[in-house]
């Protein structure tokens, strides 16, 4: 997202939206966009940079490491903060930090059931037949993290 400096008002502007996901390039088996990003950040100018902070939330599908079914989690950024300095005398594109700040949120252990909204399947098999799917699951998976 890109802030013109020029509609900055010095005492600073509230912005607050949707923007496209700004992680369609991680678009994988893992991890894919599941809406637009939503922001309510504050921006300002002072000291030759500039400054936002507010705070993010991106839904994305993730796979579950344990029962490796798809589900969606909503990445959230409670505390966005950025200071940059001007680059040019134009714009700012807050885009990067966006992104950086959503990656560094996401979870490195994703589970299906970590939002509380529904139950694991893993943690219910029970069967020895089931026990041996899972297994065959698991070395998939374990198959997948070496081709990285
Ligand atoms: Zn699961």
């Amino acid at each position: 997202m890109k802030v013109h400096l020029k509609q900055i008002p010095p005492q600073g502007l509230h912005l607050t939206g949707e923007e496209d996901c700004p992680m369609q390039d991680l678009a994988s088996e893992e991890i894919r966009c599941a809406g637009p990003l939503h922001y309510d950040i504050d921006v300002g100018v002072g000291d030759g940079g500039l400054w936002a902070n507010g705070s993010l939330s991106q839904p994305v599908e993730m796979r579950c490491v344990s029962c490796l079914e798809k589900f969606v989690h909503e990445i959230r950024v409670p505390a966005f903060a950025v200071h940059t300095e001007l680059p040019g005398p134009e714009t700012v594109d807050l885009t990067p930090f966006m992104r950086e700040d959503l990656l560094l949120n996401l979870p490195a252990h994703p589970h299906c059931d970590r939002d509380g909204d529904r139950v694991c399947k893993a943690r219910q098999i029970k069967s020895k037949e089931q026990d041996g799917k899972r297994k065959s699951d698991w070395s998939a998976l374990d198959k997948l993290k070496l081709n990285r």
